[in-house]
């Protein structure tokens, strides 16, 4: 999908949100929700979305909604450090398929990094699956550092 086209009120994360599909919530206000990537890069890969923008993509997003999610982004990011004690904390966002984005939901990730591990962001959604009761857990250890 190119950087222009129609918001798909049938993409993933839309669903999410119309609890149409289950995902691991870690956290959510009035304006944003975060939830654990289901492909994770590393243990704690979070994924934080608008509830009511239908930006695809940063060049859509609107101001106030973009500040809203960053909020929750930094707010994510500080109950990750401290549940997860990481070595550096990526926060990405990508637009546009031949960035490499694959929900067009607009959405910023972040993922923890320990030394020792990868560098940089590679490609992603391509990984194997987490184990769905991990998931929860790794959850309920985030929840109580927020
Ligand atoms: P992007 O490629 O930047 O659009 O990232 C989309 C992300 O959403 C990838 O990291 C996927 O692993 C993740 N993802 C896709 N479906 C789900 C889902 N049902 N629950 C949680 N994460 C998902």
């Amino acid at each position: 999908m190119s950087l222009d086209g129609d918001y798909d009120q049938a993409n993933v994360f839309a669903l999410i949100l119309k609890g149409q599909i289950p995902a691991v919530r870690l956290y959510e206000d009035e304006h944003t929700l975060a939830f654990l990537d289901i492909q994770p890069q590393s243990k704690g890969h979070s994924l934080v979305i608008s509830k009511w923008s239908q930006a695809r993509n940063i060049l859509e997003m609107e101001d106030e909604a973009l500040a809203q999610v960053m909020g929750t982004v930094k707010k994510v990011a500080r109950a990750l450090r401290q549940a997860l004690n990481p070595d550096g904390i990526h926060i990405a966002q990508f637009n546009g398929a031949h960035a490499g984005q694959t929900v067009f939901h607009l959405h910023f990730h972040i993922v923890p990094r320990w030394a020792g591990g990868p560098l940089g962001f590679s490609a992603h959604a391509q990984g194997a699956f987490a184990d769905q009761a991990e998931l929860k857990a790794l959850a309920e250890q985030v929840r109580a550092n927020l």
